[in-house]
This record gives C-alpha cells, sequence and structure tokens, in this order.
C-alpha cells in the first residue's frame, strides 16, 4: 500500500524526490551536449562514456519519477539549472565532476530526509542511485587528473577512436564488467 498522501512526511520526500529529479534532467541535457561536442572533436571513446553516463541519468530520472507517482506525487519536468555551453575536454571533465559531487552530497541529504520520514524505499532508492553517482564522479575525477598532468598525450589517446557503445547502455555496468 503506498503511504497515505496527508502523511507530513510524504510531503518533505515529494520535495526531495522531485529536486533530485531535477537534478538529473539537467544532467541528461548537459551530458547529452557533452558527448555532441566530444564527437566533433573526434574524441570517440570520451564521447561514448559520456553518452553512456547520460543514459544512466535517464534511468534515474526514471526510477525517481516512479518513486514519485508512487506516492501520487506529480514527477517534474524541469531542469534544476542551466545548462553550460561545452568548450574543449579540460572544461568538460571539470564541470562534471563538480555536478556529479554536488550531486552525492544532494541525494545523502535527501536520502536522510526520507530516512526521517520512515520512508525506507524512497531513502534505499536514493543509496542504490548514489552509489552510481559515485561511479560517474570516480570516471570524471580520474579522467581529469588524467587530461591535467598528461594534457594532449592523454587526450591523443582518444583521438579518432570509435564512438560505438554497443548493446550495453549501463554506464556503470560497463565500468564494473556485468551484464544486464
Ligand atoms: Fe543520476
Ligand atoms: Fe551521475
Amino acid at each position: 500500500m503506498p503511504q497515505a498522501k496527508k502523511d507530513p512526511g510524504v510531503k518533505k520526500v515529494l520535495e526531495a524526490l522531485n529536486q533530485a529529479r531535477s537534478m538529473e534532467l539537467q544532467a541528461i541535457h548537459q551530458y547529452m551536449i557533452q558527448h555532441y561536442v566530444l564527437d566533433a572533436l573526434d574524441y570517440g571513446q570520451l564521447c561514448a562514456n559520456i553518452k553512456l553516463i547520460a543514459v544512466d541519468e535517464m534511468r534515474h530520472a526514471e526510477k525517481f519519477a516512479e518513486r514519485i507517482e508512487s506516492l501520487d506525487g506529480q514527477p517534474t519536468c524541469d531542469k534544476a539549472g542551466p545548462i553550460v555551453p561545452p568548450q574543449g575536454p579540460k572544461e568538460i571533465f571539470t564541470l562534471d565532476t563538480n555536478l556529479e559531487t554536488n550531486t552525492v552530497a544532494a541525494y545523502n541529504k535527501f536520502a536522510a530526509v526520507c530516512r526521517q520520514a520512515g520512508d525506507s524505499l524512497s531513502s534505499n532508492l536514493f543509496e542504490q542511485i548514489i552509489a552510481e553517482e559515485d561511479v560517474h564522479l570516480g570516471y570524471y575525477q580520474e579522467t581529469l587528473e588524467h587530461i591535467k598532468t598528461l594534457g594532449d598525450a592523454f587526450l591523443a589517446k582518444y583521438a579518432a577512436t570509435s564512438k560505438h557503445t554497443g548493446p550495453i547502455k549501463s554506464f556503470v555496468k560497463v565500468m564494473a564488467k556485468e551484464d544486464f
């Protein structure tokens, strides 16, 4: 049975879930425009990775929407913030590192809000998604570090590589070398 709509805790949970959904929608748009630019610059594999991460964020946005709907809420379609026009790989990976850092911090707070409201299904959802954001963050941080220390020598590895993502659409699963 879904929790009663009048429960005062449910309102706070719905706010947290919708705030998270709007952050996912922002990330989706941001990562999509970035992977088009990386494709145009012919960094195929960097493009493919960010495309897969964008697809992870789409899945997150849907999971939050499903939970919102099961609590009789209305899933938002608003983005949490504006989209930054992508420049080069260094700017892209700096921005994305910050975006994922902020997301992990916010979702930890939202998970606590849900726990406080006694909604373990929602707090568990946040915890599952935090684990995936942490994989994104690790990838962005490592890549940014390589760009900073190795510069063009690192980026040259990716020039003219394939942007093909293959049939597996989850970046987290690709990194974990798992099938669906
Ligand atoms: Fe996400
Ligand atoms: Fe993410």
